[in-house]
């Protein structure tokens, strides 16, 4: 019944619609934000971080699962503490992604720290804050995190990142479970890494974590790793180590284009079969989300400053660049592109490069779309609530662009656009 009337609120709802002729975030017209605030401008909808975060909870089925939202995602504070409240941990990556759980009100206790390189500096504040669980890359790290525990007189929670090597079918920037990524420990080493971390006295063995990839529509990688999970954690309690969460990544895709990724509760009711017919259905699962827990509620605002032809060619240069959002050029990623308000033309609509500002051949942020245009128009570069923002840049001394969550008919500026003497403010000049 639940999952009915989600899936009832899920196609009512969508966030970023048309009314009147304007494209809207929930009940706020683009043109009045782009009006009070400026372009370019993120534009996240509160109800589509609520639906995300509620399609993962629907999914968990009542069962022990801790959503460990995937931070780099997005960070902003208001979006860290808005799934902080509703019950969320977090799953971080530097020192400074748990700076802003603590600022964002997070809860350490739920936070897992996972990365390749992580410094004695940052092993130190995860310690004083008291996370869950290290998800450990290397033997070297390994001694490193009892080392430090050692001199604080704690023990450190620590789970080994092992890499299955499976084939997350994604693009090659963004998988990282095969065997030639840099990330986490060949598997079939882990069995005697273990036992390597249950003899250091200042650790504590609490779990085991993969992360394959990111923007996986299929179940399939995960069920390939998960295999090699179970086979991991039965041969360890053969070994007498005991876990208490396995902690299977994120790496959810979300829809860009005409993508259908699987659903959390498709992967899940998997996830959990699978554990039930190994009798390991007891451990607590561990989720890392990102993308799919904001890649969909937020969209990149901007204005066309000019419209241009080169030969044949039509481009619409516009006020946001590959500073304010590089998944175009770094990953060749499409984002749909939508006109504020749409012209309806008779001749059939030319196909346009839209571009940014930027001394870069590489400064585009979509190719070839049909669309009507005009100078001054705006468009919503949509999808963009993940892996934008948090990977913009001041390139060509752009200050980033602000970021406004909407709730309904009201608008919450939660990060204002910087200003131009801020960018340089730090730097000092030599005699
Ligand atoms: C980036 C990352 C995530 C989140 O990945 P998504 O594809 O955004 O869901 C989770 N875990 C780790 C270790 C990551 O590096």
């Amino acid at each position: 019944m639940l999952n009915f009337y989600f899936d009832l609120i899920m196609t009512v709802a969508k966030h970023f619609q048309l009314k009147d002729d304007t494209l809207h975030a929930e009940n706020v017209s683009l043109e009045q934000l782009a009006h009070d605030f400026g372009t370019p401008l993120y534009v996240y909808s509160r109800q589509a971080l609520h639906d995300a975060w509620y399609s993962y909870h629907v999914a968990a089925q009542g069962r022990d699962v801790l959503v460990c939202y995937g931070m780099k995602a997005n960070s902003n504070l208001a979006i860290l503490n808005e799934f902080s409240r509703l019950g969320t941990g977090f799953d971080i990556v530097s020192g400074g992604e748990l700076a802003r759980v603590i600022a964002a009100k997070g809860d350490p206790a739920k936070v897992v720290f996972s990365g390749v390189g992580k410094q004695r500096w940052e092993i130190e504040a995860a310690l004083d804050a008291g996370i869950k669980c290290f998800n450990v890359e290397s033997e070297a790290e390994l001694e490193r995190i009892n080392q430090i525990a050692g001199e604080k007189g704690v023990k450190a929670p620590i789970s080994l990142r092992v890499n299955p090597d499976v084939d997350a079918k994604t693009h090659p920037y963004i998988s990282t479970g095969l065997k030639d990524n840099k990330f986490g420990v060949d598997i079939n080493e882990a069995p005697a890494i273990y036992a390597r971390a249950q003899a250091m006295p200042h650790l504590e063995i609490v779990g085991v974590d993969c992360h394959i990839g990111s923007q996986i529509t299929e179940i399939s990688p995960y069920l390939d790793a998960l295999d090699k999970l179970i086979a991991l954690i039965k041969q360890l309690q053969s070994q007498g180590i005991t876990l208490s969460h396995l902690d299977i990544g994120g790496g959810l895709g979300i829809r860009y284009t005409d993508e259908t990724p699987a659903t959390p509760t498709e992967l899940l009711s998997a996830v959990f079969k699978a554990l039930d017919a190994a009798d390991l259905g007891h451990l607590q699962l561990v989720l890392e989300p990102g993308r799919s827990m904001v890649g969909n509620a937020g969209v990149l605002l901007t204005r066309v400053e000019y419209v241009k032809t080169n030969q044949d060619k039509h481009f619409a240069i516009v006020d946001a660049a590959m500073n304010d959002l590089i998944r175009p050029t770094l990953y060749d990623a499409w984002h749909d592109v939508e006109p504020v308000r749409p012209r309806t033309g008779s001749a059939p609509a030319p196909a346009y490069d839209i571009v940014g500002p930027i001394c870069e051949s590489g400064d585009w942020l979509a190719k070839d779309r049909a669309l009507h245009l005009a100078q001054g128009d705006l468009l919503a570069i949509m999808s963009a609530g993940a892996y934008a923002f948090t990977m913009s840049s001041q390139y060509n001394t752009r200050p980033r662009a602000a970021e406004v969550i909407v709730d309904d008919q009201s608008v919450h500026l939660v990060r204002p656009r910087e200003s131009l003497e801020s960018l340089f403010d730090s730097e000092r000049l030599i005699d």
